[in-house]
């Protein structure tokens, strides 16, 4: 098998699963309790939180909240300032190439009453801050845009962003860094408010974090439980905790030698692609993060081909599942103004530190058979 869907989900590696195997098995106590188990389990627990705030050297000023995954980190915290801070504005703005978890919390947002703003993202896949520059106004309590974008790679200039943001200081400034975390350096610290998911970079599924400012005090989505500081009810995992800031601690340290590999993986990648020009057209941006890369066949049905190729024992992604009932394409390459042929044949391809250029050459050999046989002409 030669996977390379890794901006969906990643093989874990070895040592998280360690840890979640030590922690499981050994350390078992629920932290809550007040015992000497649950002191014991506590202390994993601390040591996974101090953990995933030293990676980010944000020890000093933010603290983790432990989630299911970004997706749940998002709601949390974009419902949460949105909730808690309505008495200052109402103005919401995020952009339109973000990741549904981000998106429709903003649409449920607007159904309560929100002033919702939602970007385009032009040719670059990202907002500008001259464009966030023009949407800001003295009630806006919240601006969301993602640091990658998990379809195109596409690189938000989060600096620049801030540096309009904090000419408002109402207003909360949150980045869903799920594809940037243990791949790019971000300015970490000087985000209110970053969420991430720990089966994207080397831990378990099911497990992801918020880190935040430790000035927020940030309302619960559910109730029932004072664990996660209040925020978050509910027994801790914290096995899969544990393994995240493991993961997470490997990918920093490791994050230049991976980001030159999968530059390396990538490039080939787009060698072949701009090599069949009649049959493919590049969507990412030319400055894009190395591990992912967005195309669209000019010819052929993307499900088909995607399907063709997975067939071959090739996993890759189609952001068009066309199905004859329902007809679906790239929301992302569609904000970023291009065609909607375009965003309905397009095809993802992500990389992770394990895979090789014998896993490119194995894609393009099977992608040329497939180019061969494939006779749905669109
Ligand atoms: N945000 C982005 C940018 C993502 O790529 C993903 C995963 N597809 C998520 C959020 C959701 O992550 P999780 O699966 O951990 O909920």
């Amino acid at each position: 098998m030669v996977y390379l869907d890794n901006a969906a989900t990643s093989r874990p590696r070895e040592e998280a699963i360690r840890a979640y195997e030590e922690v499981s098995l050994e350390h078992f106590g629920n932290p809550s309790s007040v015992h000497g188990a649950g002191y014991d389990a506590e202390r994993y627990l601390r040591k996974a939180r101090d953990g995933v705030l030293s990676s980010f050297a944000v020890s000093s000023t933010h603290k983790c909240v432990f989630t299911s995954g970004a997706s749940e980190a998002n709601n949390i915290f974009i419902t949460g300032i949105a909730h808690r801070f309505h008495n200052r504005g109402n103005r919401l703005i995020t952009s339109l190439a973000e990741h549904p978890s981000v998106l429709r919390c903003f649409l449920a947002l607007k159904e309560e009453g929100y002033d919702v703003v939602l970007l385009p993202v032009g040719e670059k896949g990202a907002v500008a801050p001259e464009e966030l520059a023009k949407a800001m106004n003295d009630k806006t309590i919240l601006v969301s845009l993602m640091g990658v974008n998990n379809e195109t790679g596409a690189l938000s200039d989060l600096m620049g962003l801030r540096d309009v943001i904090r000419r408002f200081p109402k207003c909360f400034f949150h980045s869903d860094l799920t594809q940037a975390v243990g791949k790019l350096d971000e300015p970490f610290a000087l985000l209110d408010a970053f969420t991430f998911s720990g089966h994207k970079i080397g831990s378990l599924k099911g497990s992801g974090a918020l880190v935040y400012r430790k000035t927020i005090d940030l309302p619960p989505l559910l109730h029932g439980g004072e664990q996660e500081g209040g925020v978050r009810p509910g027994t801790v995992d914290v096995a899969s905790a544990y393994a995240l800031s493991v993961a997470l601690a490997l990918a920093r340290k490791e994050e230049r030698e991976n980001g030159e590999k999968a530059a390396l993986l990538r490039s080939k990648l787009v060698s072949y692609l701009l090599s069949r020009p009649d049959e493919f057209v590049i969507n990412s941006p030319f400055e894009s993060s190395p591990f992912l890369l967005s195309f669209s066949l000019l010819k052929k049905k993307a499900a088909v081909y995607v399907e063709g190729l997975s067939e071959k024992g090739i996993y890759v992604s189609s952001v068009s599942a066309c199905s004859s009932k329902r007809e679906n394409v790239s929301s992302v390459v569609l904000a970023m103004g291009l065609s909607k042929e375009r965003a309905a044949h397009a095809v993802r391809v992500s990389f992770a530190p394990y895979n090789t250029l014998e896993d490119i050459d194995a894609f393009i050999k099977a992608s040329d058979e497939l180019l061969k046989g494939l006779i749905n002409q669109r």
